[in-house]
């Protein structure tokens, strides 16, 4: 790491190429990474949630804004496995050129061991942390909306920001919208390809949407999310270029 650096990569930009799937792939079918050997059980790894400093643009610890001095830690889970078949990226995720990204493997043990590393977080950090939620995969079940809705109830240092491909006016994604619309001090959470004036995210190729704010950490206006904040300070949409 720099010493001006508060990540570990000196480039946003994910190793590979865009790697668009065909609709044929049997990942793509299956709905499944193409990295199978890199999808660990949630028991394995040393810890869950890692330190944000470890990815290419989140960075280690906020810089500015209401979460000034917080860590940030990141969660990744397996990517299509866990997201709406409807997300407008199923064949082209960014996670098909991830190929050294641990995937862990969504259910109850994750969430078990997840709420203990929570509670352990809550104790060290008291003054807050950010959980940056998914760096791939999305919600997978509306049982793990409510996880979040209960694990923002009990640890009261805990902040999310985030992006999920959910419908925002049915099922999961409904749920999603009410907690960020009633939560949005603690729970940043946009949606990602709905064309949302509020709380939205969109990518793009060529030109971001007018009313976009293209991610300052893809222009190189800044460092990574923890010297930006901007996916928590505003509501109005961000726009990604696509990898
Ligand atoms: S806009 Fe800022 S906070 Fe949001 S993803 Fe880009 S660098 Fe991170």
């Amino acid at each position: 790491m720099t010493p001006r650096s508060l990540r570990r990569f000196d480039s946003i930009l994910p190793g590979g190429r865009h790697v668009q799937l065909s609709a044929l792939d049997p990942a793509a079918r299956a709905g499944r990474t193409i990295f199978g050997n890199r999808v660990v059980e949630a028991g394995q790894p040393e810890r869950l949630l890692k330190r944000g400093h470890h990815s290419r643009k989140i960075g280690d610890v906020v810089q500015k804004g209401k979460w000034r001095g917080m860590p940030i830690f990141t969660l990744t889970l397996e990517e299509r496995a866990t997201c709406p078949r409807t997300c407008k990226q199923w064949l082209g995720c960014y996670g098909n050129s991830m190929n050294w990204a641990e995937r862990l493997v969504h259910g109850p043990e994750l969430e078990a061991r997840l709420w203990r590393e929570l509670g352990s977080l809550q104790s060290r950090n008291p003054g807050g942390f950010v959980v940056r939620l998914h760096v791939l995969g999305d919600f997978y079940s509306l049982a793990y909306v409510s996880f979040w809705q209960q694990a923002l109830d009990c640890y009261p240092a805990l902040r999310v920001f985030g992006y999920t491909a959910h419908d925002p006016a049915h099922g999961i994604g409904a749920a999603l919208k009410d907690m960020a619309d009633t939560e949005w001090e603690r729970f940043a959470l946009r949606f990602s390809g709905w064309g949302l004036a509020e709380r939205g995210a969109e990518v793009f190729a060529h030109e971001p949407p007018a009313d976009a704010i293209p991610c300052p950490a893809q222009t190189g206006a800044t460092d990574c999310c923890a010297t930006c904040a901007l996916c928590w300070a505003t509501t109005r949409p961000i726009a990604f270029r696509r990898h």
